[in-house]
């Protein structure tokens, strides 16, 4: 592994970047509110050896709960995912060591309001409680005035203009402790997203991360790809595993992180340089505390069996578990769900297909796909 030219930030007890070792982290995927379910996997995490824990946080009862996780888990070095609500920040930053917030969602709030303000808000926050802060741009909610000013063949640049631009504005406020994340589904533009920012900013430290990689064993070979190809160029700081999992099973995220940095340091290489997406590619995010239900995990795993018939064809289905990120990211699969909280919208590329019960879902899938397979045969 080539040595890593970033600077070093603190997140609570933790050091990323520099010669700190990668720090491997996790997110709980319960609904914050649900208090002793967040905490048993806070819990679960913490007993995985997680460095770093985030909590999503999207409204004020979260911020209660937030509250109770932090008075139960008094050690857990504790962050939070800020989604369209940042002006929640200043509400979680005392329970808290790092502030994430994507560019891409400052735009649902106060919209007349400069970004620039924003981000100012989110930095005195989280100077006043010594937090770091983590820029996280994904592929599937880019800021949209960056997406329109480039090429549709090349998605990664809106995502490294996003992430420079918010990498400036932090650095004008004089503000240094803040990392960069760069996620896509696709494990070549993870790697192509964080070279190319990493060679125009080698010295932010880059959280790593392969977003709705899925369900192992696929979810864990994606992950796998990207940070081979990247931890080995001295590329990465902290990285986070995203499989879809129950619950119980959350901290498989730390050790599959823990084994992958331990093989790469050891030189057991698994991977070939690119992914070749042939065949069937199923997606899926890992869940969070926004799922809308949690026989979303079901469905994805319902969703890949009955698929199988399909696995010669270069099709792509993804399954996400919110409407928060839901939309956006299945936009470029062939088939897309995303789960409310009694039903699934079904999506053919961006076209919404309709909404359809849990019970009738996968009938309604299986359709699709034969529909597809059909297309693309006689095409
Ligand atoms: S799609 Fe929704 S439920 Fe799934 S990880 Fe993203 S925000 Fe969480």
């Amino acid at each position: 592994m080539k040595p890593r030219q970033t600077r070093e930030i603190r997140v609570g007890n933790v050091r990323i970047g520099g010669s700190a070792p990668i720090a491997v982290q996790s997110m709980t995927a319960t609904r914050t509110q649900d208090i002793p379910a967040t905490i048993r996997q806070v819990e679960l995490l913490e007993a995985a050896g997680a460095d770093v824990i985030r909590i999503a946080i999207d409204n004020p009862k979260d911020v209660a709960a937030l509250a109770e996780v932090r008075a139960a888990r008094p050690n857990a070095n504790l962050v939070v995912d800020l989604q369209e609500n940042y002006r929640l920040a200043e509400k979680v930053a005392p329970f808290v060591s790092k502030l994430r917030y994507n560019p891409g969602h400052l735009y649902h709030l106060e919209r007349e309001k400069p970004v620039q303000e924003k981000v100012r808000y989110l930095v005195d926050v989280a100077r006043a409680h010594n937090c770091a802060m983590r820029i996280g741009v994904n592929a599937g909610s880019v800021d949209p005035e960056k997406v329109t000013k480039y090429d549709k063949e090349d998605s990664i640049a809106p995502m490294i203009d996003s992430a420079l631009e918010h990498s400036r504005m932090l650095d004008d406020l004089g503000f240094d402790q803040y990392c960069v994340s760069l996620k896509d589904s696709d494990p070549n533009k993870v790697i192509d997203a964080n070279i190319r920012f990493s060679e125009a900013r080698p010295d932010v430290p880059l959280h790593l991360g392969v977003t709705e990689a899925g369900m192992p064993p696929d979810g864990i070979i994606k992950t796998r790809i990207a940070f081979e190809q990247l931890l080995t160029r001295g590329i990465g700081d902290t990285i986070r595993v995203s499989l879809t999992l129950p619950f119980e099973n959350k901290g498989d995220e730390i050790k599959v992180g823990r084994a992958i940095i331990d093989d790469i340091e050891n030189g057991r290489f698994r991977s070939v340089p690119r992914f070749e997406h042939k065949g069937l590619n199923i997606i899926s995010c890992p869940s969070c505390s926004r799922v809308e239900n949690e026989a979303f995990i079901e469905l994805a795993q319902n969703v890949r069996e009955m698929a199988q018939y399909a696995k010669q064809h270069d099709i792509t289905i993804a399954v996400m578990g919110c409407r928060v990120n839901g939309p956006g990211e299945t936009d470029d699969a062939d088939l897309g769900m995303w789960c409310a909280p009694s039903y699934v919208n079904l999506k053919r590329g961006p076209l919404s297909l309709g909404q359809f019960t849990y019970d009738e879902i996968l009938g309604r899938v299986r359709a699709e796909l034969d529909r597809l397979i059909e297309e693309k045969k006689s095409a």
